[in-house]
C-alpha cells in the first residue's frame, strides 16, 4: 500500500484534522501522531480551532497546538477525518504545497484530494482507519494510544448507536478494552457528564422545535445569545442535534447554530447547519448540495444566510421526503 510506504518514508510530518474537531478527529491523529513518533520521526500535530474540553482526559492531547511551525520544513502532510482539503481550515492551500500529502478519511463525500489515500466509507471512523494502519506498520498500541483508538470509535459511532456500529467497530473497541481503556471512565467522561449550563442551553435550544407539515423533519437553533445567557460555550453544543432525531416520525434532524467567526474560518457571520438521519434518508447528499458534506447519517454546512432563510430552506428539504 502506497501510503504505508509514504508513511514510513516519512522524516518530518504534519498531522491535521479538521475545524471544530471531534473525537474521531483527535482521537486518529493522537494515536498516528504516537505511533509515528516512536517510529523516531519527527511529529507535529495541529489542529486549527480550541480542542474542546472534554477530551483533556486523553493522553498526549496538549500536544495538538495551533501552531503549524514552518510549514516549509514538513516533507508529508497526513489530512484525517476531512472530506476534503478546506476542511483543515484557513492552512488549507500552504498544506496542499507539502511534497507528500496523504488522505486518510471515511466520509462518503471525500473529494479524493492528496498524493495518497486511505479512504473507506465502510469504515466506521478514521480512528478504525488508522487502527488498521498501526497494525500494518506493527506498531505497538500502547495505552494512551489505545485511550485514543477507543475514542474516536466510540464518538462516531455515538456510543455503538448509529447504523456505522459495525463488527469491526466493537472487533477494535474491545481489544482496546484488553489494553487497558477504561470504557466506563471514557463513557462517563464524554456523554455522561455535563455542566448545569449545558442542561439549560439543551432547554432552549429543545424550545426552537418547529417539525415540518408532513412530520418528517425537525428543526431547532442556537443563537449566541443562548450560549452567553446559559455561560457555555461551543463545547456544550455537542450532540443536541440528536436530541429531536428521536421525535416519533422525524426523518431528518436539523440544528441551526449561529456561529462566531473563527480565526481563520470565514470572517463573516455564519450559520452551522447540522442534519441528521433517523433512517433512509442520506442527509451527506442534502449537505453536500449545500456545499457541505458528511455521512449518510451525520452531515453538515455552512449558510451565510439569515436564520430565517434557512429555517424556510430547510423545511423545503422535508417536502421532498
Ligand atoms: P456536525 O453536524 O457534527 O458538525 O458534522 C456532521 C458531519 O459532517 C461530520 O462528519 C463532519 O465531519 C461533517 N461536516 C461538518 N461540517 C462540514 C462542512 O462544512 N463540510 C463538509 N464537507 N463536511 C462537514
Ligand atoms: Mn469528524
Ligand atoms: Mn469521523
Amino acid at each position: 500500500m502506497k501510503i504505508l510506504e509514504s508513511l514510513k518514508e516519512s522524516r518530518s510530518l504534519l498531522l491535521l484534522t479538521h475545524v471544530r474537531p471531534d473525537g474521531d478527529a483527535i482521537g486518529s491523529a493522537l494515536a498516528l501522531g504516537r505511533a509515528l513518533t516512536l517510529m523516531g520521526k519527527h511529529v507535529r500535530l495541529y489542529n486549527e480551532s480550541p480542542i474542546p474540553a472534554i477530551f483533556r482526559f486523553l493522553p498526549g492531547i496538549e500536544q495538538i497546538v495551533s501552531d503549524p511551525g514552518n510549514l516549509s520544513a514538513y516533507d508529508t502532510a497526513v489530512v484525517l477525518d476531512c472530506s476534503d482539503l478546506s476542511r483543515v481550515g484557513s492552512l488549507a492551500d500552504e498544506v496542499g504545497r507539502i511534497p507528500t500529502l496523504l488522505n486518510i478519511d471515511h466520509h462518503m463525500t471525500n473529494t479524493g484530494f492528496g498524493c495518497h489515500r486511505l479512504v473507506d466509507s465502510s469504515a466506521s471512523s478514521t480512528g478504525e482507519l488508522v487502527y488498521r494502519l498501526l497494525t500494518d506498520l506493527d506498531a505497538d498500541i500502547d495505552e494512551g494510544m489505545a485511550y485514543a483508538i477507543y475514542t474516536a470509535i466510540f464518538t462516531d459511532t455515538g456510543s455503538f448507536l448509529f447504523q456505522n456500529t459495525t463488527p469491526e467497530a466493537y472487533f477494535i473497541c474491545g481489544r482496546m478494552v484488553e489494553m487497558g481503556v477504561d470504557s466506563y471512565k471514557v463513557a462517563q467522561t464524554l456523554f455522561a457528564t455535563y455542566s448545569l449550563g449545558r442542561l439549560k442551553l439543551l432547554n432552549m435550544v429543545l424550545d426552537t422545535i418547529e417539525i415540518s407539515g408532513n412530520g418528517k423533519l425537525s428543526v431547532m437553533y442556537l443563537t449566541q445569545e443562548m450560549l452567553r445567557e446559559t455561560e457555555t460555550s461551543v463545547d456544550d453544543i455537542n450532540g443536541l442535534v440528536n436530541y429531536a432525531k428521536h421525535i416519533e416520525d422525524v426523518q431528518v434532524a436539523v440544528l441551526i447554530q449561529e456561529s462566531r467567526p473563527l480565526s481563520g474560518d470565514s470572517p463573516k457571520p455564519h450559520y452551522h447547519v447540522s442534519l441528521r438521519s433517523n433512517g433512509p434518508v442520506d442527509v451527506g447528499t442534502i449537505a453536500a448540495a449545500y456545499g457541505g458534506g458528511g455521512h449518510p447519517g451525520a452531515a453538515a454546512f455552512t449558510s451565510f444566510t439569515s436564520l430565517k432563510d434557512i429555517k424556510k430552506e430547510v423545511l423545503r428539504i422535508s417536502d421532498a421526503l
